[in-house]
């Protein structure tokens, strides 16, 4: 598989052309963002956890008969993924309260939610993805409804082999954001599944092992982001 012009930069990713039309490469930085850009570093190897950790819980789901964009491992900071035409929405899962949701309803975190909460997000750097609802997401034409429905479907059953995956190896799964992109007429799980874009925490310590140790500034990012990676792919990078 040979790679070809840069399609599109963001902030943890470089998505690039193949040979192939219906494939892409996607190449995975240490470069860390958080509160829409306005904070910047590096995690040091996070490229390289993130692809492995992504490969991994990928793999796993197709495993339990959930297919994604994910086809395979190239090298240490590149996947190899179908191409989709990614929807403008974001879609969040939540099993705990954490983070935005404790802000907006004015309680503390780590309480378990009695039922799952799924949310959406538009995706606009500009309007600082705005948390929408399906009735915005038909209005303004981001899906239709067989793809936002999809989407959902696909994401609630994501949470539930996920969430026991997790727990199996010690790990909270207290929630997660996930991005789903048009592929040959149907909805495709794409992006990535790591510790940037889900809450893991210790399910005996509680402790944090995730992206909110850099938000927050926690210390010990990049020993959490290894400990993912051990305890979800069974060895280091
Ligand atoms: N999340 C993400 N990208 C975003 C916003 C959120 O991956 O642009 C993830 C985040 O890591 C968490 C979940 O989505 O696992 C819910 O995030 P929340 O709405 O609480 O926002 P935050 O506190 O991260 O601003």
């Amino acid at each position: 598989m040979e790679r070809r012009q840069k399609l599109y930069e963001g902030k943890a990713k470089i998505i690039y052309a193949t040979d192939d039309p219906d494939k892409s490469i996607l190449y995975f930085k240490d470069d860390a963002t958080a509160f829409n850009g306005a904070k910047k570093g590096t995690i040091a190897d996070k490229g390289i956890i993130n692809n492995k950790v992504s490969a991994r819980l990928f793999q796993m789901l197709a495993e339990n008969g959930i297919e994604s964009h994910f086809i395979e491992r190239l090298s240490d900071r590149e996947m190899l993924a179908r191409k989709v035409e990614i929807m403008p929405v974001e879609v969040v899962v939540r099993n705990y309260i954490a983070g935005s949701l404790a802000k907006r309803m004015g309680r503390s975190e780590g309480d378990e939610l009695p039922r799952v909460i799924v949310e959406y997000y538009y995706k606009d750097d500009a309007l600082n993805d705005p948390m929408i609802n399906r009735d915005h997401i038909l209005a303004f034409n981001l899906a239709t409804e067989k793809q936002i429905d999809e989407a959902r479907e696909i994401a609630l059953r994501v949470n539930q082999v996920l969430k026991k995956y997790l727990y199996e190896r010690d790990i909270l799964l207290v929630d997660f954001k996930l991005e789903f992109g048009d592929y040959k007429g149907r909805m495709l799980l794409a992006d990535e599944i790591c510790p940037d874009t889900c809450r893991l925490w210790d399910r005996h310590t509680l402790e944090k092992l995730d992206k909110d140790r850099f938000r927050r500034e926690l210390g010990q990012v990049e020993e959490a982001y290894l400990e993912i990676c051990r305890r979800v792919c069974g060895d280091d990078i």
